[in-house]
């Protein structure tokens, strides 16, 4: 049974935004098992009236935009402009499933003619059944509409289990579903802390598990789903790289430098973290990001900190890079918790923490390099491989440099661009996590291919 609440609040403010239940394991049992019933409904939908639901889901939240948005910023801390450009993105990825299900998963034939027997062959990607999301707080509805659209439009039930600081924000969601698809609870959420998103993790009757988090949760919720041998998509942090080579548009690159590192005050796991500058263009480069770098400031062109145990580690990497290396922005006096401003330091040596654990904050660490090749080798000498960015001029060294960087995503002449294109998949490699959401590799991600041979 179900007895505790936990409040989410304003980190800005710290006012108190809702309270909501912790569900123990029981209640997650229950929803597991009502999504069970709602997943073979669902899934017996034409695919042309589940793909009419999710556009209408669309709609809705479209239609709800400033509500969610004004939602997301009260429990994020974020600014209104960048929660609605959060959930536009979602919807573009919402739409992008709704759409192209059909196409991706339905049945096709496949070319025989092994040994010359007379078969006739199909390959289709069937549902899983219940996917069970769990989801962080750092973008509230499009981390996690990253795997619900995906999982929905394959065909799944899914429970989401929110982050602790946005639990307002996934029971929304799910409320909002139900306006379009009221007649079973195909969407539901579940809200609680680390021990909610254990229990639904254990449960043996998930077709899949969708982590977004921390690596270290991964592990966690890894061995849970070792026990009944739950498959797993793990969308872990990230260290990403940021590479400016000898011919770049420096005043671009310092721009897209800049809004990559800072904005959603660094709590991005495809941020900008770690800078490397071909060495004939480093002191203009660091001139121009510097200078763009002094006009911003936390509190009004990015929102607080909005995990409290965060500041402790973001000062930690302050603290150790402002030792070590040398302050080209900002330094200690940046923390004014629950705000902080930028900081840049450079000459961090590689292997301290500040370049090489995740920061989640605005700070980054810009180093000089002999050449490109050397950038691309500091680039890829990190646990992590979430993303990472070149800046070039030339397309073809641009793109060699991408294909040998080792990220799920690199951008070229832009940062994180890569997110807002529904068809490409999203994900990393190493501590960075595994498998795919996005994109036909996302919607593939939530079924079983189911192959037939049939003797004619
Ligand atoms: P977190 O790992 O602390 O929590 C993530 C979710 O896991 C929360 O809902 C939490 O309640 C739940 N959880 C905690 N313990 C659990 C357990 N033992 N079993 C099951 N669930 C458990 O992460 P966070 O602080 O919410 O999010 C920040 C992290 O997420 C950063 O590392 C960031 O890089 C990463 N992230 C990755 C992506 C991506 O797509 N790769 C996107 C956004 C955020």
């Amino acid at each position: 049974m179900t007895t505790l609440t936990f409040d989410s609040l304003n980190p800005a403010t710290g006012e108190v935004v809702g309270s909501h239940p912790k569900h123990d394991a029981r209640a997650v049992h229950e929803a597991v098992g009502r999504a069970e019933a709602a997943t073979t409904w669902w899934a017996a939908l034409p695919p042309g009236e589940r793909r009419r639901r999710l556009l209408d889901f669309k709609a809705v939240l479209t239609g709800r935009l400033r509500e969610l948005a004004a939602l997301v910023h009260e429990e994020t801390g974020k600014p209104v402009g960048d929660a609605t450009l959060e959930i536009v993105l979602a919807v573009t990825h919402l739409d992008w499933a709704a759409r192209n299900a059909a196409k991706v998963l339905g049945p096709r034939r496949v070319a025989t003619g092994m040994m010359g027997l007379n078969l006739a062959a199909t390959l289709e990607y069937l549902p899983l059944g219940v996917v069970g999301v769990i989801g962080p707080w750092n973008y509230p509805v499009f981390t996690p509409m990253g795997s619900i659209a995906y999982a929905l439009a394959a065909g799944n039930a899914v429970v989401f289990k929110p982050s602790e600081l946005t639990p307002g924000v996934g029971v929304r969601l799910a409320e909002l579903f139900a306006e379009s698809v009221p007649e079973q609870p195909v969407l539901q959420t579940v809200t609680g802390l680390g021990e909610t998103g254990a229990a639904l993790a254990a449960d043996p009757r998930l077709g899949k598990v969708a982590f977004t988090g921390s690596t270290a949760t991964a592990k966690r919720v890894m061995a849970a789903c070792a026990e009944n041998l739950t498959p797993l998509v793990a969308e872990c942090g990230g260290k990403d790289a940021f590479i400016v080579d000898a011919d770049a548009d420096l005043a671009a690159a310092a721009d897209a430098c800049l809004w990559g590192a800072m904005s959603n005050a660094g709590q991005t796991c495809a941020g900008v973290e770690r800078v490397y500058v071909v060495d004939s263009v480093y002191e203009p480069f660091l001139r121009e990001l510097s200078g763009r770098a002094a006009e911003v400031k936390a509190g009004e062109d990015y929102g607080p900190i909005t995990m409290p145990a965060q500041i402790d580690i973001i000062r930690r990497h302050i603290d150790d890079a402002t030792k070590s290396g040398k302050v080209v922005t900002g330094g200690r006096d940046s923390v004014r918790a629950p705000f902080v401003d930028p900081v840049i330091v450079e000459d961090v040596p590689e292997d301290s923490p500040a370049v090489r654990e995740e920061t989640f904050g605005p700070t980054i660490t810009v180093r000089r390099t002999r050449d490109v090749q050397e950038a691309l080798e500091l680039a890829n000498a990190s646990a992590y491989g979430l993303a990472g960015t070149i800046f070039s001029r030339d397309a073809r060294r641009a793109t060699r440099l991408a294909r040998a960087m080792r990220t799920g995503m690199t951008a070229v002449n832009s940062v994180i661009s890569f997110a807002g294109v529904p068809a490409l998949p999203f994900g990393g490699v190493g501590d960075s996590g595994f498998g795919r959401i996005h994109g036909a590799d996302g919607l593939r991600e939530f079924t079983r291919p189911k192959a037939v041979s049939r003797q004619r």
